[in-house]
C-alpha cells in the first residue's frame, strides 16, 4: 500500500520501501499503516469466521437431514413389522377357524 512519511512527507511504497526512500525514517509505527494492517487481519479473520460459520451451518443442515432419514427409515421399518405380525396373526386366527370347523 501507499503511504505518506510521517517525517518528511514522501509517498512510500510499503510493497516496496522499507524505509522512507527521501529521508530514511522507518515507518512500521505509522497510524496509516497500522490501521490498514489491523483493517486488514480483521477482514481476514472475519473471513475465516465466516466460512467457519459457513461449514458449520451446512454440517448442521446435514445432521438435521441425516436425523430425518433414519426416522423415516424407522417408521418404515415399523410399519413392516407391525403388518407382518398382523399378516401372521391372521393366518394363525384363520388355520385355528379351520382347525375347529374342519
Ligand atoms: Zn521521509
Amino acid at each position: 500500500m501507499k503511504i505518506y512519511c510521517d517525517y518528511c512527507g514522501t509517498q512510500i511504497d510499503t510493497d516496496k520501501d522499507i524505509t522512507c526512500p527521501h529521508c530514511g525514517a522507518a515507518y512500521a509505527d505509522d497510524d496509516e499503516l497500522k490501521t490498514e494492517q489491523k483493517r486488514q487481519e480483521r477482514q481476514l479473520l472475519l473471513g475465516d469466521l465466516d466460512e467457519k460459520m459457513h461449514r458449520i451451518q451446512e454440517q448442521e443442515i446435514m445432521k438435521e437431514f441425516e436425523k430425518h432419514r433414519k426416522e423415516k427409515n424407522l417408521e418404515l421399518i415399523g410399519k413392516v413389522i407391525v403388518g407382518a405380525l398382523s399378516l401372521g396373526l391372521a393366518i394363525y386366527v384363520m388355520c385355528k377357524i379351520g382347525a375347529i370347523l374342519g
